[in-house]
C-alpha cells in the first residue's frame, strides 16, 4: 500500500486537502462585525492575534511541497498556519484572519496594509464598500472556484486529517475529484468508501511521517 501511495505521488500533481479545526482558536461572528463595523475594525485591525503554530502535518505538507510532489493545499483553516509553515500556493476556502476583503469590489487587503490605507474605516477607499476581515464572511467564491480547478486538474488528492470525506465542503472536493479520474489517498484515521488507498496509520500525523521517511 505504500509502495502504491508513494509511487502515485511521483506521478504529479498531488493536491492535499485537509481539515482546518484548530480548538485554541476562537472566531467572531460576522454579526458582531456588521453590529458595530467601526469598532469591530479597529479591534480587528489592532488586535494581537496570537500566532497559531503550524502543526507537524503542516510541516509535512510543505516538505511535500518543497520535494516537489504536492502542489496546492486546499483548507478550512483561517488562521494563517499554513503560510507560518511555509507553504505555497495555500487555498483557503473560509478566508485567512490577515486578510480583509471589500464586499463592494472584492479587493482584498492585506491587514497590515489595511492598517496604513484604513485605519480607523473600514470603508473601502476604492469603491467605498465594507472591508470585511476575510474569515469573517464564510466560504470565499473564488477560493472555492480555484480549490474546484485543482482537483479536478490533479492525478491524486491527499486527503489528510479529514473527519469524513462525505462531510461538506470536503464532499465537494472529494466527489469532484473522483468524478474526474484522480486518487483519493486517505492517511491515517481516514476511512471511507470514496478512498482508494489507505495508508493505515494511527493518525494522519503518523501516516504522514512514513511517507516522507521513505521518499
Ligand atoms: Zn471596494
Amino acid at each position: 500500500m505504500l509502495a502504491d501511495a508513494i509511487e502515485i505521488l511521483r506521478r504529479g500533481y498531488v493536491v492535499a486537502l485537509t481539515d482546518g479545526a484548530c480548538p485554541n482558536h476562537t472566531e467572531p461572528s460576522l454579526g458582531s462585525y456588521l453590529e458595530n463595523p467601526r469598532r469591530f475594525w479597529t479591534g480587528w485591525l489592532y488586535s494581537h492575534h496570537l500566532p497559531s503554530c503550524p502543526s507537524e502535518i503542516d510541516l509535512d505538507l510543505t516538505r511535500l511541497q518543497e520535494l516537489g510532489l504536492l502542489r496546492e493545499i486546499i483548507t478550512t483553516s483561517t488562521d494563517n498556519r499554513h503560510h507560518l509553515s511555509g507553504s505555497k500556493d495555500v487555498i483557503e476556502i473560509n478566508g485567512n484572519v490577515e486578510r480583509c476583503v471589500c464586499n463592494g469590489c472584492n479587493r482584498v487587503l492585506a491587514r497590515a496594509d489595511a492598517k496604513r490605507t484604513n485605519p480607523q474605516s473600514p470603508n473601502c477607499r476604492t469603491c467605498g464598500g465594507l472591508l470585511i476581515p476575510s474569515h469573517l464572511r464564510g466560504e470565499n467564491p473564488r477560493m472555492i472556484e480555484l480549490a474546484l480547478k485543482a482537483v479536478s486538474n490533479c492525478r491524486s488528492l491527499l486527503v489528510v486529517d479529514v473527519a469524513s470525506p462525505h462531510v461538506y465542503p470536503y464532499s465537494l472536493f472529494c466527489l469532484t475529484a473522483k468524478r474526474t479520474g484522480s486518487h483519493l489517498i486517505g492517511l491515517g484515521s481516514v476511512s471511507d468508501r470514496l478512498i482508494d488507498l489507505e495508508i493505515r496509520a494511527k493518525s494522519s500525523k503518523q501516516a504522514l511521517r512514513t511517507i516522507l521517511s521513505k521518499l
